[in-house]
């Protein structure tokens, strides 16, 4: 265990120190890190100290808030873990939230629900809030408000040079368009200022079916019609997931192949709403109700303890029902390793035009495949899989894109791609962020 030369306090750990594996322990299991030096920061001086040294070695920088992201496997370079940076400040009269690079959704949830406001988070409160916004962030309530990406008032972020930057529209144009979209390759952003909505309480909940008693094909084919009904202030995801037999799960799940789909409505009729879908065949589950939004977690019940899986996305113009049910065959019960299958309906808000880089704004729904075990025997059911809907494949969704520093293909349309490089080559010309995915030629 040493300190960096120019900053006393600033911890190093290496393999083999006390506490260098216990660092890097995250949620993602399948995918190790064996970075040269990690840096567990606690300030933005922190993270400036540790950019500085990365730059001046020449060593590629990674970092690590909660590990619920799928960077590539790696060994060497240097790791900047975030999790000590964990304040969350809420200023009610502006409507906003500052949340430091180490703070999960959850935390801003509850921090912000005393003031009847609520924060445009994703499915899982412990994923990290910064992450997940630089990716764009689809989030519970997406079609009624947009990406998340699309409510950043402010970025502080510290760059190649080393130098601490306070980021909006108005002052850095180019990198605020960048950094909302693509950040993890232009810095290492230390807070965010986001904006959050007037939402005290929903309509949500999820139906489920069981995939043995009612057609999942039938199911998603009925999804798939009834969203092309319903308004912007609803949000919704159909999943299709063979749950293992394991005494952690509710007895109704257990060892069930089960097609559940998952509802946010905010505003009144949400009961009216979801008629149809009660129609499609007998419930195995059903847990819609009128819940304050500091429950929305519960809608998609993601699992919180730590696993290995591979994933990987693809942005859809359309959902050929015919197409969808072949990939449901593959990926079913008899498929080599288990597999969650995610669509998530776009539109609404997501369509409109923003001042960033989340590309595929045209999209309609977004497919995500989640297979379990190590990344081959993944691959070989998912690039069959992937390769059924190709014909309306947009693009792949960076916030699910595993492996993504290796197969960086289709994370952008080409004229987002090209803008980027451009951005990059001038506020990175050394590459020194490069371990989640290419954006430069390098
Ligand atoms: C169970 C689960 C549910 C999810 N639900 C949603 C959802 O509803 N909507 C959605 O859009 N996404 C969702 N995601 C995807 C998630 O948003 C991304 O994986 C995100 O990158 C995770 O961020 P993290 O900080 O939690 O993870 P980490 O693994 O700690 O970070 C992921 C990557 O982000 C980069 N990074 C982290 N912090 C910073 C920083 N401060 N500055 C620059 N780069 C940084 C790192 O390079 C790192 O490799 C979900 C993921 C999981 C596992």
């Amino acid at each position: 265990m040493t300190f960096v030369d120019d900053t006393a306090d600033l911890l190093a750990l290496r393999p083999g120190d006390p506490g260098y594996d216990e660092e890097l322990a995250g949620f993602q299991t399948g995918l190790p890190q064996r970075p040269a030096v990690v840096f567990p920061v606690s300030s933005a001086d922190d993270v400036i100290a540790a950019v500085r040294y990365a730059a001046a070695e020449g060593l590629p920088v990674g970092v690590q808030a909660t590990g619920h992201g799928l960077p590539d496997a790696s060994e060497g370079g240097v790791l900047i873990t975030t999790r000590r940076m964990d304040r969350v400040t809420v200023d009610p009269e502006a409507r906003t939230a500052r949340v430091q690079a180490g703070v999960r959704w959850g935390q801003v949830v509850a921090a912000s629900e005393p003031f009847g406001l609520a924060p445009l988070n994703g499915s899982a409160p412990g994923v990290g809030a910064v992450s997940y916004t630089l990716g764009g962030g689809l989030g519970i309530l997406a079609r009624e408000f947009g990406y998340t990406a699309d409510h950043v008032r402010s970025l502080d972020v510290v760059r190649a040079d080393g130098r601490l930057r306070h980021v909006t529209l108005e002052s850095d144009p180019d990198l605020y368009w960048a950094l909302l979209g693509a950040g993890h390759n232009f810095g290492v952003v230390t807070e965010l200022e986001i904006d959050l909505v007037p939402v005290r309480t929903i309509y949500g909940g999820s139906l489920a079916f069981d995939g043995q008693e009612v057609d999942p094909a039938t199911v998603l084919r009925a999804y798939e019609e009834w969203t092309r009904t319903v308004p912007d202030e609803l949000t919704s995801a159909l999943a299709v997931i063979p749950y293992p037999d394991v005494p952690a799960l509710p007895p109704h799940l257990r060892g069930r192949y089960v097609v559940s789909v998952r509802v946010a409505h905010t505003g009144a009729g949400g009961e009216e709403l979801v008629a149809p879908l009660r129609r499609i065949g007998p419930v195995l589950g059903d847990s819609l109700r009128e819940m304050p939004y500091a429950e929305a977690h519960t809608i998609y019940n993601d699992p919180d303890v730590p696993n290995a899986y591979h994933g990987d996305s693809a942005v859809l113009s359309e959902l050929d029902p015919a197409a969808a049910g072949e990939l449901l065959k593959l990926t079913g019960p008899g498929a080599p390793t288990r597999c969650v299958v995610q669509v998530k309906h776009l539109g609404g808000a997501l369509a409109e035009p923003a001042p960033n880089s989340v590309p595929y704004r045209d999209g309609r729904f977004v497919l995500q495949l989640l297979a379990a075990g190590d990344r081959e025997t993944a691959r070989t059911l998912l690039d069959p899989a992937f390769a059924l809907l190709a014909d309306a494949t947009l693009g792949r969704s960076l916030n699910f894109a595993a492996g993504a520093g290796d197969r960086p293909e289709g994370l952008y349309d080409d004229g987002t791609r090209k803008r980027l490089a451009g951005l990059k080559a001038q506020y990175d010309p050394a590459n020194l962020f490069r371990r989640n995915y290419a954006i430069s030629a390098r």
